[in-house]
């Protein structure tokens, strides 16, 4: 019997197919073997417990009071902690990542004070379960509702006393007024009593909704520009207007690296030398300090994906304020930690306070 080329190809991709078919097979069994494996990160010879600043998570429940709901790629369905937490694992266990620090990205700033009381509630709750389900890998921040800034005190507090948060999540605008703005102070001023951290991610509300028409087009742009953009207004907002001489013991800890605001630190000094007139102060009067030295008493994840980044921003605020972070689920990055430990011009003691030492004192995580 002759093969003719047809019946040749049709047996080959079947036969291909088989291989393939082969090849998932074993590819299913892998997941149970790398729980097994846990990746631990040494340096200098030394185990070194490694933290994750920047991973969230939502509650089903919660979204469903916004009308939202798990799906697609923003409400990925593995953000649920109550469905995901075993993936979850995996990819940390994969990646090295000992303990994720979880928060929610808000999206409650324009709910009501008793709708957004009841959002809060549940998910600090929640928060606490998935913590206290898996109390070696994960602790959170707390969720607020900021545009009621007595109320985001209280749900501070409550989330930091009776359910055992390390802090707070908040956006970097709240419904277009800045972080900055007076009105915040209850916030701010809880925040510092309490001496936790404020994480401060972007929202889509915030840059990116005044530039939308100029961050369309191919790129992804309305993430990959307005998001640190984002950051970089708040962070330069919180220094500009004297927030940080107000509460000079707020521990801020900004997503993105701060955004663009330490790659180019510099300008931030040389615009009052070159417009006086344009710095005579914010509410508080003059602030205390060159611009630039703010930079280096706020933290920072390390979310720029090039050890010649991390060296730099290293060499701007300080590798004391730097700790790693993942975007997790959003699948920026699986490469975090090597990040750190590929970076030069650092010492090893720095890579160490960096994996995880500097976060492990800010957020009160055991060795
Ligand atoms: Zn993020």
């Amino acid at each position: 019997m002759t093969t003719t080329r047809r019946e040749f190809l049709q047996t080959t991709s079947g036969a291909l197919a088989g291989l393939a078919f082969v090849g998932c097979e074993l590819m299913a069994a892998a997941p149970a073997r790398a729980q097994a494996r846990r990746r631990e990160v040494v340096v200098s010879g030394k185990r070194v417990k490694t933290v994750d600043v920047h991973a969230h998570c939502a509650v089903p429940e919660a979204l469903a009071l916004m009308n939202l709901k798990l799906g697609g790629p923003l409400y990925r369905p593995d953000l649920s902690m109550a469905t995901e937490v075993s993936t979850r694992l995996r990819a940390m266990d994969e990646q090295g990542i000992d303990v994720e620090a979880l928060s929610i990205n808000p999206n409650w700033y324009t709910a009501d004070r008793d709708l957004a009381r009841q959002i809060i509630k549940l998910q600090n709750e929640k928060l606490a379960e998935a913590c206290a389900a898996n109390p070696e890998r994960f602790v959170a921040f707390a969720t607020v509702a900021l545009q009621y800034p007595d109320l985001a005190a209280e749900q501070l507090e409550e989330g930091v006393k009776k359910y055992g948060l390390r802090g707070a999540g908040i956006g970097g605008s709240v419904n277009g007024a800045e972080i900055s703005d007076p009105k915040f102070h209850p916030f701010w001023a809880k925040a510092e009593q309490l001496g936790v951290v404020v994480f401060i991610h972007p929202q889509g509300t915030g840059a990116p909704t005044d530039l939308q028409n100029r961050l369309k087009g191919n790129g992804y742009l309305d993430n990959v520009i307005g998001n640190p953009l984002e950051t970089t207004i708040a962070l330069s907002h919180l220094i500009f207007e004297g927030t940080l001489d107000k509460f000079p013991g707020l521990r801020i800890c900004a997503a993105h690296a701060g955004g663009f605001l330490p790659s180019y630190a510099g300008r931030s000094d040389h615009g009052c030398f070159t417009r006086p007139d344009r710095c005579a102060g914010g509410p508080y009067g003059p602030i205390k300090k060159k611009p630039s030295e703010y930079l280096k008493q706020m933290y920072y994840d390390t979310m720029v994906f090039t050890p010649e980044a991390v060296r730099h921003l290293a060499a701007e605020v300080g590798a004391s304020q730097l700790l790693v972070g993942t975007d997790y689920p959003y699948p920026w990055t699986k490469t975090a930690v090597d990040l750190i430990l590929n970076t030069s011009g650092v010492s090893d003691d720095d890579r160490v306070a960096m994996l995880g030492a500097t976060a492990m004192k800010l957020l009160g995580i055991k060795a």
